[in-house]
Parts: structure tokens; sequence; C-alpha cells
């Protein structure tokens, strides 16, 4: 169940906000009185109420808005249990001057937007002793294992017990909650009205994460990064689920440098089956894997954490991912030109992805050199994996089949720059470029003009999401579905 938070400042503002929300039918929904600026008037926000209702009154101390005494506030409380409130949200420390009355719900909560405090038991143990129907227990997550913390008191609740993390730590929390066993956890109605950091959207925890689909038995995977905001792998796993009618969800899962081992031992404890892995973690994602694979080992770098039989084992699904797409890229080669085996492959970028391509062009027989901005940065990892190194102010002298661009170059929002001048390109090549925004970069539209064979590093993306999702889920990926869920939202973003 989710509780969908709703607050306004005029009293006709918040009923008309509640009418609107109840016709969506939420399970229940808290009124922020604190955010009503006149005087107050509880009995005329509960009369003729669409939907059950906790009653919040949130003080100063707490991030609310209330601005008159305490003892106003009290009495405020008191009011809302006299009309007949479902629920009434009554901090911990005020408790007992609160009287149980009727059969409104006691909600005891406490809050700190601080930190997630080492004696939490001690708190929910004091809570306890509130008479309470509900505890709730909100808390700031500063580091990610705070989430284990607030997620483990669940486990042994005496009471029924809502908690969880805020701040963007704090994400997992919220959506798992249900599935330690909190009868529900909160969200927001919309954006202007955000009542807590890291607060998600109700239409967010209902469609996207599929909250109330959310059993012990549901499989939690996610995406390790930092920064990890504006990843696209939950939007395309998280749909992929949704499509295939797949028991799993997928939650963005920020993990700080250097904290990576400590994170996924105290995540274990939450029961998480995979993860995607970018920047700056992939080096860290291996040395975790107990049992890599010869493709991650190869590039050194893996992308992709599983569990299977009690171990974690780690891939690298890019390098599937960039051999599919440049022999999708040569099919449009003569019949007895389609393999990458004896090809000249000239690879821009010395980063991660350039890694993978020369691993995954060269285990498949292809010649390839080498050519980076930084010089020094080339010849380190030339000599590493043994492949020819050309002066990045010669590289449109160097004669190739495949063109790859490692670089960020042509990435939004220079989408005007290409790594490689036009001139340089000639119809019998393939030229892909791995950057996927745009989807459709300079470097590929000039490459079009010039007739090349073209493959696209959206097309990338797409498969190594696909193999994940194949390891993850274990059923065939909607490969054309997921191709269209990450087109349209690039589109959406970049218009
Ligand atoms: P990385 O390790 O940071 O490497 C970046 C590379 O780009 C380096 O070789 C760097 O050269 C070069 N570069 C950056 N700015 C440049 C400039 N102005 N001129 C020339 N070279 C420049 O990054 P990565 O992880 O390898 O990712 C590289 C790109 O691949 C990303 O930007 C992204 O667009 C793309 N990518 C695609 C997928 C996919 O699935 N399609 C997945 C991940 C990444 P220096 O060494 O001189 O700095």
């Amino acid at each position: 169940m989710i509780c969908v938070s709703l607050g306004r400042r005029r009293h006709s503002a918040l009923k008309q906000a509640h009418r609107d929300l109840g016709k969506l039918n939420p399970d229940l929904v808290e009124l922020r009185v604190d955010w009503i600026m006149s005087r107050l008037n509880v009995a005329r926000l509960l009369k003729k109420r669409p939907t059950p209702v906790v009653v919040t009154c949130r003080r100063e101390q707490d991030k609310g808005r209330w601005s008159g005494t305490e003892e106003q506030r009290l009495a405020v409380l008191r009011e809302a249990i006299i009309g007949g409130a479902e629920y009434v949200d009554i901090e911990e420390d005020v408790a007992k001057s609160i009287p149980r009355y009727g059969d409104t719900k006691r909600l005891i909560s406490y809050h700190n937007f601080q930190d997630t405090p080492a004696e939490l038991s001690e708190i929910y143990q004091r809570m306890t002793e509130c008479d309470p129907d509900v505890i709730k227990i909100v808390t700031m997550a500063n580091r990610p294992a705070d989430n284990v913390r607030v997620l483990e008191l669940l486990k042994s609740a005496t009471v029924p017990t809502v908690a969880f993390c805020m701040g963007e730590f704090g994400i997992v929390s919220r959506i798992l909650c249900g599935r330690m066993g909190a009868p529900f956890t909160y969200a927001g109605y919309s954006r202007a009205g955000e009542m807590a950091p890291g607060q998600l959207l109700w239409d967010d925890m209902r469609d996207f994460y599929r909250y109330d689909r959310i059993t012990p038995d549901t499989k939690v995977f996610g995406v390790i990064g930092d920064p990890i905001a504006h990843s696209l792998s939950p939007l395309l796993h998280n749909s992929a689920f949704k499509e295939v009618d797949f028991d799993g969800v997928y939650l963005p899962l920020r993990i700080p440098p250097d904290t990576v081992q400590e994170t996924l031992q105290e995540y274990d404890k939450l029961d998480i089956s995979g993860y995607s892995v970018t920047i700056p973690h992939k080096h860290a994602a291996l040395d975790f894997a107990e049992l890599p694979d010869a493709q991650a080992e190869l590039i050194g770098a893996s992308n992709t954490l599983f569990k299977a039989d009690g171990k974690w084992h780690a891939t690298n699904t890019d390098y599937d991912a960039i051999v599919e797409t440049v022999e999708a890229g040569l099919t449009t080669f003569p019949a007895d030109a389609r393999g990458i085996a004896g090809k000249q492959v000239l690879i821009l970028g010395a980063g991660g992805v350039a890694r993978a391509a020369i691993c995954a062009m060269q285990q498949n027989g292809a010649a390839v050199t080498i050519t980076n901005r930084s010089p020094d940065r080339a010849k380190v990892l030339g000599e590493e994996l043994g492949c020819t190194v050309v002066d990045w102010e010669q590289r449109g002298d160097h004669v190739c089949d495949i063109l790859i661009n490692c670089t960020s170059v042509g990435m939004h929002p220079n989408v005007s720059e290409s790594p490689f001048d036009l001139p340089w390109l000639n119809e019998s090549m393939l030229v892909f470029d791995t950057v996927y925004t745009p989807e459709n970069t300079q470097l590929l539209e000039h490459a079009k003009t010039r007739g090349c064979a073209t493959a696209s590093g959206l097309e990338m993306f797409v498969r190594q999401a696909a193999r994940q999702f194949e390891l993850f889920a274990g059923e065939r990926p909607p490969m054309d579905f997921m191709m269209e869920t990450l087109r349209h939202s690039l589109s959406s973003a970049t218009e």
C-alpha cells in the first residue's frame, strides 16, 4: 500500500487536490495540514473526504511548516482524532500527551533529518511504549548501508512498522520496505509538493517500480554507480520486466567510490540478485565477484554482477554487445566480407569502452589499431593488449574497414562535434559510434553522407542491457520493446 502525501497552502486547494487524487483511488492519503497558511479547520478538511487519511501536522524542527504554538498543534491532532481521521501522525516525544480515542489509529513517528542514529533499537523500543497502532521511523541515509540498518528493524518489528531512509541513498529502502513487512510506504503527488528529500512520486512508485506487486518473492536488481540519478538502466529494465510480466524490480543504487565492497556485502542482507555496474565501479565490481568470467577478466572490468548458486558472478556484457553490433553493421557488406576476422579496425579512445572494444575485436580475429587524444594512455593500453597505436593527429591517414568511436566526442550537448573528419570516411567502411546521446551523432550523419555502413551506440546499449536482462530474469529479452523504450526516452530528454 502507498500513502500519497498532499500539502497545499489553502483549505480549498487541499480539498480540491484531495478530490482529484481520490478519483485515482489511492489507498491512503496523508494530509499535511501544517502546510495550510490560514487559520486551520481540520473538520473542514475531513468532511466528505474521498479516501482514508493520515492527518499530519509537522513542526518546524521536523522540517514541517507549522507556525503556531506547540499547544495549538497538539490541539489540532486531538481535533483530527475527534473528527474520526483514520490515522493521526503523533511524534513519539509528544505521544503520551495525546490520548487514544474512537477508531482513529495512532501512527507514532520518529524523524531524523541528520543521520540514521546508532541507537535505532532503543528508539524503536521507546516507541512501542507509546500505545502505537503503527510505528513510523524515517531517518537520513548518509551512506547506502544506513538503508540496511533501517530495513533490518522491520524484520524484528513487534508492531506494524513503516521504516525507510530519506535522501538519494534512501530510495532503495523507500521501495523495499513493503517487501520487508512495512504496511505502507510514502510517495509524493507532484514534484512541486515534495515533502522530504528523496521522496518518489506516486506515479513512479506505482507504475515504474510497481510497489504494490513487490513481495518477498520479488527479485531485486539495481544499477550501481556514482552519480546514478541519470542512468537509463532503471527505465529500461523495469519497463522490460513489466513487458514480459517478470516478478522483479530494478533500483538506482548510488554507491560512493571506495565503499563498493562493504556496501555490496551489506546489501546481501537485502537479498539482491544482480547489479548492472557503471562508472566508476567496474573494476571494484570485478574485485568483488567470486567467479568472474573470461570476458570480464580479459577486459579487467565488469558491468554485470549476478548471483547464482549463492555466489557472485561477474561478466562484461559490453563485449557481446559490441560484437553483435559490429556483426549487425556488417550485414550490408558483400556476403564474403561479413565476418570480423581479418578486418582492420581503428578504435578512437583509450578508456573503458575502448578496452572492451579492443578485446572484443581482437578475440574475433580483427587487427586492431588504437588512437587517443592523450598519447600516453594509448601507449599503455596498446602495449598491454598488443595493438598498434597511431598518433591522434594522424588518425585520418590510417586505412581501416571498421571505425569505432569510443571517445565521448559528439555526446550531448556537444552534438555538432565529431572525432573523425568527414573526408577521412569512405563507403567501404563500417562506422560504429558507441555514443548514444544522441542516437544519430554527427559522426554517424557524416558516415551516412559518405555512403558508409553504420552502427549506433543505442544498439550497443540495448544489447548490453538485453544480455543483463537474460541473466537477471532468465527469459528472452524483449529487444524491440527495449529499443523503442530507450529511443523514446532519449528523444523526449533531448527535445
Ligand atoms: P572514459 O573511460 O572516460 O574514456 C573517455 C575517452 O574519450 C578517452 O579516451 C578520452 O581521451 C576521450 N575523450 C574525451 N573527450 C575528448 C575530446 N574532447 N577529444 C578527444 N578525445 C576525448 O569513458 P568510457 O567509459 O570509455 O566511455 C566513452 C564513451 O562511450 C562515453 O562517452 C559514452 O558516450 C560511450 N558509451 C557507450 C555505451 C553504450 O552502451 N553504447 C556504454 C558506455 C559508454 P583522453 O584519454 O585523452 O581523456
